[in-house]
């Protein structure tokens, strides 16, 4: 059965070919220019959007809507209001006021403000975000906002993004007039995530605590085989997975999210699906969207969809490439380097403004993607170093040697390439090799930020990085005003180079896996902040709260707000996997291994009672090494328990996090090796989980 895609796709999404159909030509114009400029819109607009919203919703079958935000939690949060409305006489309609679309009132108190707010000031405000489509789900029409406190703090995700892409935009647009383009009038960033994920069967997802209540698996003795045969990456999809797949860019594709590629990655039942890139706040909303799908369509299945970082020891975790540009609204890709990159200016000026934000804010770029979850990726060796540095390949390193020496460069010749095999067709060579090891990477027209954790919004990075850019074009800016129009290109060059000689230490195009680079990086003075309370301080760094309240992204209230949240959220993440290990030590574990000796000391003793000379010394053996394993498996988890209750009664937020850092994972990941050790010795027959080959290799 042949299906009609591009009828499918945006089948459920309120968006240009269906406002077009519905509404009013004026009122239509009236919202596109509030999309595309961000100009207010008039309550008696907003009241023609909204009936026109309803009546579409109404006619897929849906009786409520909802604002839908991404709080602080990281994930997204929704309340549903029907459309009824009583007429009299036990009657009602179905109704949708203009008021209704563009502001919602949560009760905010009980999401993460840290401190900004006090319970008793419980009144906090969604408002329509009109530049991110209303789309419907389970007979719901949700209408994408940002969300606030009573005071107008942003108490979200979005709105510090919506924030970040107009100082972007604005000062992208002054550079671009000065540089003669004066038929830009305004950049948007757009931004394009490939997420990382795994599938496992939804029984055995299920028996086990630690993944249902932590996201990963706490303990677990390793498979006989990994990823060490390099077998599993692009391999051949299974008929579950492949069904999953096909179902999965379906339910996206009526959701109007451009699901493009996917994959088997490199971990055995780990997998990718990367979308067609977006402006970058449809492409953040998209993305939570696509991580909810993707669970939902799991559980269908009989799977269920892991977003963690680090699901399962041993093997590669997960991430979620933040692939990032800058377009003109007419259309220019401002990264691209075209065909002369070094004659291309606005390029250079624009990857010279790339290079110094990433060099003056390394630190921010570190507190971005920085999570409980995302703490185990970085650093370890399948993915990007704790330490921010960028990889331009060798022939935009060559090109900016040649401007900062100022001498002429001739870019290469294209090669083609040669198979020897005559009949594969010819195709050309790129100038650059990749760099899978690089956490900021050019590739080709864009940057590809490689440390954010699969589980992220990346509303953070994306924050940070055009804040960051945003700062280095207003310096710029600063330089170019003053120098006639005439001499303007040739100071331009002058600015590049003088860029590149200050900011060339964050270059680094060699193997970032290495300890050489680790020691190479503390010589060049490069920032190395391995954990969240490693990072974290620097958010409250002079220098920063400087860069994000210069460009109104964050008030410093906002800031130490953040700063708070994710301290918190990073305890607690730890304290609800240390409750879990706990439990599982005591209720589950220990009650197996007890077991397990029993029957081996039992076994032994029978067999004496029935020939007294016979050898027991392979029972003798096992049940030492059991009881020693399961002696300090009981004292660890005790010393566990003695040292959660601590963490909690530590008041100051960032001496908290360093004590669950320390004293709480890393004995927790002490306790797992004489966990796994146990593991190993006790037939799956006593073990009151699934241990990692079932749940790695059953679908
Ligand atoms: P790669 O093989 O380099 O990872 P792809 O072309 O497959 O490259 O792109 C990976 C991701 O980058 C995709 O999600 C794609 O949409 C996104 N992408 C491509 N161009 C841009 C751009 N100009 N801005 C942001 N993202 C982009
Ligand atoms: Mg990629």
């Amino acid at each position: 059965m042949s299906q009609n895609i591009p009828e499918l796709y945006g089948s459920l999404v309120f968006n240009d070919k269906v406002m077009k159909n519905k509404l009013p030509k004026d009122v239509y114009k009236a919202l596109r220019k509030t999309m595309q400029n961000g100009t207010h819109l008039e309550l008696d607009i907003a009241n023609s959007v909204a009936t026109a919203m309803k009546e579409w919703a109404v006619e897929h079958g849906a009786t409520h809507f909802t604002h839908w935000f991404q709080p602080m939690t990281g994930i997204t949060a929704e309340k549903h209001d029907s459309f009824i409305s009583p007429v009299g006489n036990g009657e009602v309609i179905m109704n949708f006021s203009g008021k209704e679309l563009v502001k919602g009132e949560p009760d905010a108190s009980s999401f993460p403000s840290g401190g900004l707010r006090a319970t008793f000031e419980a009144r906090g405000y969604t408002a329509w975000d009109p530049s991110s489509p209303a789309f419907l789900k389970d007979k719901t029409l949700y209408i994408p906002t940002a969300f606030c406190s009573y005071t107008g703090e942003a108490l979200d995700k979005k709105t510090p993004l919506l924030r970040s892409m107009e100082a972007l935009s604005k000062e992208a647009t002054k550079l671009l007039h000065l540089m003669g383009h004066e038929d830009v009038h305004g950049v948007t960033t757009t931004v394009g995530p490939e997420q990382e994920y795994f599938l496992i069967d939804k029984a055995l997802y299920r028996a086990r605590k630690d993944l249902v209540f932590c996201g990963r698996t706490l303990f677990g003795a390793a498979a006989p085989k990994g990823q060490e045969m390099e077998d599993h990456y692009f391999g051949v999809l299974k008929p579950r997975v492949s069904a999953y797949m096909h179902d999965l860019d379906e339910e996206l594709w009526k959701l109007g999210v451009p699901a493009k590629t996917k994959h088997n990655e490199v971990a055995p039942s780990q997998h990718e699906l990367a979308p067609v890139f977006d402006t970058a706040n449809v492409a953040v909303d998209h993305n939570q969207l696509t991580m909810e799908i993707m669970k939902k369509v799991a559980d269908k299945h009989g799977l269920a969809c892991l977003i963690h970082e680090k699901p399962f020891e041993g093997i590669n975790g997960s991430g979620k490439h933040n692939n990032w540009s800058i377009s003109t609204d007419t259309g220019v890709n401002l990264l691209d380097p075209g065909k002369q990159p070094s004659e291309n200016i606005d390029f250079l000026l624009f990857l010279a403004a790339v290079i110094k934000a990433v060099d003056d804010y390394a630190d921010m770029m570190r507190v971005s993607v920085a999570s409980a979850g995302n703490d185990h990726r970085l650093g370890a060796n399948e993915a990007p170093p704790a330490i921010v540095s960028i990889f331009l390949g060798d022939e935009l390193t060559n090109v900016l040697k040649a401007v900062e020496k100022g001498v002429s460069f001739h870019e290469p010749e294209a090669i083609q390439m040669e198979t020897g095999a005559h009949v594969i067709p010819h195709f050309m060579k790129d100038n650059t090799d990749r760099n899978r090891t690089s956490p900021f990477a050019f590739t080709g027209n864009k940057f590809e930020f490689r440390m954010p954790g699969s589980a992220l919004s990346v509303a953070g990075p994306n924050v940070v990085l055009n804040t960051a850019v945003s700062e280095s074009l207003q310096q710029f800016n600063e330089v170019l005003e003053g120098v006639p129009a005439a001499e303007r290109r040739e100071a331009a060059f002058g600015l590049v180079r003088e860029t590149i000689k200050a900011h060339k230490r964050i270059i680094f195009n060699g193997n970032g896996y290495t300890d050489e680079w680790v020691e190479e990086a503390t010589k060049r003075g490069l920032y190395n902040l391995k954990s969240l309370p490693d990072a974290l301080p620097q958010f409250i760094a002079e220098k920063n709260i400087t860069l994000f309240t210069k460009h109104h992204i964050f008030t410093k209230e906002e800031i130490f707000s953040r700063y708070d949240i994710l301290l918190e959220n990073y305890s607690k993440a730890i304290h609800v996997e240390a409750k879990t290990m706990i439990e599982m030590m005591e209720k589950d574990f220990l009650p197996a291994l007890i077991s397990y000796t029993k029957d081996v000391a039992a076994a032994a003793c029978q067999k004496k009672a029935l020939l007294p000379s016979v050898s027991t010394s392979t029972e003798s053996a096992l049940v030492e090494k059991l009881t020693k394993l399961s002696d300090t498996i009981y004292q660890m988890t005790e010393t566990l328990k003695a040292n959660t209750a601590t963490a909690e009664s530590t008041a100051d937020v960032l001496d908290t996090a360093k004590y669950y850092h320390t004293e709480i994972l890393e004995k927790m990941n002490e306790l797992r090796t004489f966990v796994d050790a146990a593991e190993a010795l006790i037939p799956d027959s006593y073990l009151p989980y699934p241990t990692y080959d079932k749940l790695l290799f059953s679908v």
